[in-house]
């Protein structure tokens, strides 16, 4: 019982936060976590992927850009330095920029940079001195101007290549005017072979538009394409989450109704009227409910622990327990009757039914023993069992008993070749006492005829019985003479001779007697009684007060 006494909170606890999920806890919504999470990762993979991808990409554009830059650099500055930018520079040493801008030379260097690079990718050519002053552009607007503080020229200056992507929604290329392009800038320094020092810088613009949509449509395709896999992985991956979480829902049902039905077990477990023992494999008593100790007295307390036989009456050998044992251990349950004897020293019958309990593997784990205390039914049956077999008034065998007696008695005779007697005997003028002194005094006079009947005959061996009436029966099934037979109804006929006191009453009466012998005066049952009734009223006939011995038949 404390077992289930301390299981039990926790147990409807269970239940009723069952709503909640098992154990109180939430239910974990694992698709709608896995899709959440599977979403914003793909978004945040797709777009790191995508940024990762342009960024590489741009840096080998303008990577590539830059080396070709450097070669048409190295083309204008084989082909044009000393004999164009070299004098030109040298020229306009420590001239303004309107001078600069003024330069003579400079329509025919314009004309000898657009022969070299026609076909060329290249969109604008610009050639910086060393003070960082625009003395040459394709665009000749911008000449004159002074770049000393931009950083490609700066960079330039200090004998750095440096080059940069940028959009222009206009922009002046030396073939005329274009609009919406992407360009690659690069800043070239120019060295003099004879010094190896920087002699002046050039700005080439390269025209990366249709490659810069290129790797826009494959940025995008290769984002499309991760969007594309993962989300086959998704529908994958989901359909395992879905059952795996169709599995957890499952799991949790049966949970929920395996616990449920733990709850319920344990109610009837506490308020059945039936007593249960469990005990473990050593048949130590491990639990038992509050009905046990209402039959047996003893409380959970000065039970658990201890064996069983604590109950035990002396009443059954240990045969009946070895055999009891050897069942439960081959069937795995017995069933039957059990006396014990309760804490009070009281002892009962129970019924009881013992079922062996085995793990998975099959070793026994435990016995559950249910048992009812049956001591009232038996002794009603008893009762009831008494009252179909003997007479009320006198506790004699009746004729239902009788009779069974008698038939068992021949069947022995019949069997081993031997006599018996059996007498009839009926009261003489039994009536008067009834009417004169009242039908109580006539049945106390009954039960002392009883009594003195029984004392005539031998205990063991002989029966005596009321038909009914004044009339009674004895069965000697150890008589073998008719003498014999004469001496036990001579030994009657004395003994309810003798004077009955009843009350203030002295009573005389007497008896007479009718005698049949098995297998002489009768075959059977039947033929015997009516033998002995007969000639009990031969007797009653001659006069009363005597023994009649029945006619062959
Ligand atoms: P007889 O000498 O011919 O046997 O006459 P009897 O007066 O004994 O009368 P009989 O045997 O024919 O009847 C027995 C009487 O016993 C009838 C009835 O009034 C009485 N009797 C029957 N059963 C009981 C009983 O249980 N208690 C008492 N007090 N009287 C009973
Ligand atoms: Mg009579």
């Amino acid at each position: 019982m404390q077992f289930w006494k301390s299981r039990l909170p926790e147990l409807q606890e269970a239940s009723e936060s069952g709503k909640a999920g098992v154990g109180g806890r939430a239910e974990f919504k694992l698709l709608l976590f896995f899709t959440t999470t599977s979403l914003v990762a793909f978004v945040v993979v797709a777009v790191l992927l995508g940024y990762v991808f342009r960024t590489l990409a741009i840096d080998g554009l303008i990577s590539g850009y830059e080396s070709e830059h450097v070669n048409h650099a190295q083309v204008l500055a084989n082909e044009m330095w000393d004999d164009d930018f070299g004098p030109l520079i040298l020229s306009l040493a420590g001239k303004s920029a309107a001078d600069v801008k003024a330069a003579p030379q400079i329509p025919a260097i314009l004309k000898k940079v657009s022969r070299l690079l026609k076909g060329t990718k290249i969109f604008k050519i610009k050639v910086y001195d060393l003070r960082g002053m625009t003395i040459f552009s394709t665009e000749p607007g911008q000449i004159g101007e002074d770049k000393s503080s931009n950083a490609g020229v700066m960079d330039g200056l200090r004998g750095r290549n440096s080059s940069r992507l940028t959009h222009r929604d206009q922009f002046s290329a030396f073939e005329g005017e274009v609009q919406n392009r992407d360009l690659v800038e690069s800043y070239i320094p120019r060295y003099d072979p004879a010094t190896a020092k920087v002699s002046g810088v050039f700005e080439i613009y390269g025209d990366a538009t249709s490659i810069l949509s290129e790797v826009d449509r494959r940025q995008w395709y290769m984002v499309f394409s991760v969007i594309g896999l993962l989300t086959l992985l998704y529908l994958v991956l989901s359909a395992i989450v879905k059952s795996a979480q169709d599995l957890i829902v499952q799991q949790s049902q049966e949970r929920e109704r395996a616990q449920e039905a733990l709850r319920l077990a344990s109610t009837v477990f506490l308020t059945m009227d039936e007593a249960v023992t469990v005990t473990n494999a050593e048949n130590v008593i491990v639990s038992v409910n509050p009905a046990f100790s209402v039959i047996t007295g003893y409380p959970a307390s000065e039970v658990i622990g201890k064996n069983p036989k604590l109950l035990a009456s002396g009443a059954h050998s240990a045969e009946f327990y070895r055999e009891m044992w050897e069942k439960l251990d081959t069937e795995g349950h017995w069933h039957g009757e059990i006396q014990n004897r309760s804490k009070s020293g009281a002892l009962y019958v129970e019924w009881v039914s013992i079922k062996k309990v085995c793990s998975n593997k099959g070793v026994p784990t435990h016995y559950v023993a249910v048992f009812s205390d049956i001591s009232e039914r038996k002794a009603s049956e008893q009762r009831m069992q008494h009252l179909a077999h003997f007479d009320v008034l006198t506790g004699l065998a009746n004729r239902t008993l009788f009779s069974d007696r008698l038939r068992q008695t021949l069947a022995k005779a019949r069997r081993d070749k031997t006599h018996m007697a059996l007498m009839f005997i009926d009261l003489d003028k039994f009536k008067p006492v009834n009417d004169e002194l009242g039908h109580h005094v006539g049945d106390m006079l009954l039960k002392l005829v009883a009594n003195r009947l029984a004392e005539c005959v031998r205990r063991e061996s002989d029966t005596v019985g009321r038909m009914g009436g004044d009339e009674f029966v004895v069965m000697l099934p150890e008589i073998e003479t008719m003498q014999d037979a004469m001496t036990v109804a001579g030994k009657i006929l004395h003994a309810l001779g003798q004077t009955f006191e009843i009350a203030e009453h002295v009573i005389h009466i007497s008896c007479s007697i009718g005698i049949a012998m098995f297998p002489e005066h009768g075959k059977d049952e039947g033929l015997l009684l009516k033998s002995a009734d007969a000639a009990m009223y031969r007797a009653k006939e001659r006069g009363r007060n005597c023994v009649e011995v029945a006619n062959h038949p």
